[in-house]
């Protein structure tokens, strides 16, 4: 018997994961590697959406349980994976910078936005209208976390890797039990692959697949972020972290010849230097249409909750949706509704398959 069974080993899966420990709940996770969004993420946290200029929604609260929770997760692994790093918006003309002073003297934005011009020059970037640098950034190596934790739950016997089969689920007043293993609730964390789910397929998952490449650029010397079309993302020993495109299509996670081309066309656009493509991945991030996360309990089977919906924002999400998920459950904390599931049933639940199930 476990308190929590967790679907998805991502950073929503974790993220409640960790947040039940820390309470002293007892966990199992289980995941089969069908979706690889979290793995191969950019990883960055920035509070300010720069393409329009707005506050990443509950950006201020989100990076303080942001930071306590990977500082937590660091120690815990004895692993260093949260780098903070300046993130530098690359001008291309004067009103570009008159934008962004605009823009600092927000009070909900100049918390974030330097008004400080960067002129420092770097190596094989030309900027002649010089740099806004966003305060409280940085990246979190996705991977690594990955790696490490899921290295923590074998250790401790605590995952399972297959696929979770939803037609296995069995309903007690206790909570649910699943082949031989009893739980008290199962948090549904699968990112894309939530339209496996039966109990909560009905919901508006879009899925936005994107693009990246780790290339190697010898002569371009950077030390912080560079944030235009796409990022540029400084990993060490030359190598570099470029991404992403956005696709709404293509649902696979498969690279394609468009992305590839689409990427090496903005990276054309920043850098002058040469540079060799190392590796080239793709992934669905989980996307909503209201661009809020999917967070909540099942009407039907109470035992049965969600989490989801991290968008292109898992890094700064994820510890905040868990904590507000198990607080939910817990402590009967109302969802904050912008990202309960309840904004969908109402319109969605007569048509939803929960009436087969
Ligand atoms: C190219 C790209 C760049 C990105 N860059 C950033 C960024 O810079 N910063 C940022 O914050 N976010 C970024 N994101 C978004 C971020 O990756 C997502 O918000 C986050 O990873 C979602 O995490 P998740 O745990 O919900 O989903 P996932 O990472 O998809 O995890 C879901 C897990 O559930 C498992 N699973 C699914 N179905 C089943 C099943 N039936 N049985 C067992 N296991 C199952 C999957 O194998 C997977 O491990 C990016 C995404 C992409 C694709």
């Amino acid at each position: 018997m476990v308190d929590y069974i967790i679907v998805g080993c991502g950073l929503a899966g974790i993220s409640f994961a960790e947040i039940a420990l820390i309470n002293n709940k007892s966990i199992l996770i289980i995941d089969d590697k069908s979706q690889n969004s979290s793995r191969i993420a950019g990883g960055l946290y920035n509070p300010v959406i720069l393409k329009r200029f707005s506050e990443v929604w509950k950006a201020q609260e989100q990076l303080v349980l942001m930071d306590d929770f990977y500082n937590q997760v660091e120690a815990k692994l004895e692993t260093k994976f949260n780098f903070k790093l300046p993130i530098l918006r690359k001008f291309f003309s004067i009103e570009e910078q008159n934008n962004w002073f605009a823009a600092s003297d927000k009070n909900n934005l100049s918390p974030f936005l330097s008004t400080n011009l960067i002129s420092k020059k770097y190596k094989s970037i030309d900027s002649p209208y010089n740099y806004g640098e966003v305060l409280h950034t940085g990246y979190v190596d996705t991977a690594l976390l990955l790696d490490k934790y899921k290295q923590y739950l074998i250790e401790n016997s605590l995952l399972i890797e297959e696929s979770f089969d939803y037609s296995l689920i069995e309903f007690f007043d206790f909570g649910i039990k699943y082949k031989n293993r009893k739980a008290n609730h199962i948090i549904f964390a699968e990112g894309f692959g939530l339209h496996r789910n039966p109990f909560f397929n009905y919901l508006p998952l879009d899925g936005t697949k994107g693009e990246l490449f780790i290339i190697k650029a010898p002569n371009l010397n950077l030390d912080v972020i560079i944030n235009t079309s796409v990022f540029i993302l400084p990993l060490g020993n030359d190598l570099f972290k470029v991404g992403a495109t956005y696709n709404w299509k293509d649902k696979t996670d498969v690279p394609t010849d468009e992305g590839k081309q689409e990427l090496m066309d903005r990276i054309r656009e920043i850098i002058t230097c040469d540079f060799e493509i190392i590796k080239h991945f793709a992934g669905v991030r989980p996307t909503v249409k209201d661009r809020r996360p999917l967070v909540g309990t099942c009407q039907k089977y109470k035992s049965l909750h969600i989490l989801n919906g991290l968008g292109t924002r898992g890094v700064m999400l994820g510890p905040a949706m868990a904590e507000a998920l198990f607080d939910s459950i817990e402590n009967k904390i109302p969802l904050d509704s912008e990202i309960d599931i309840q904004r969908f049933d109402k319109k969605y639940l007569n048509k939803s398959i929960l009436d087969q199930t």
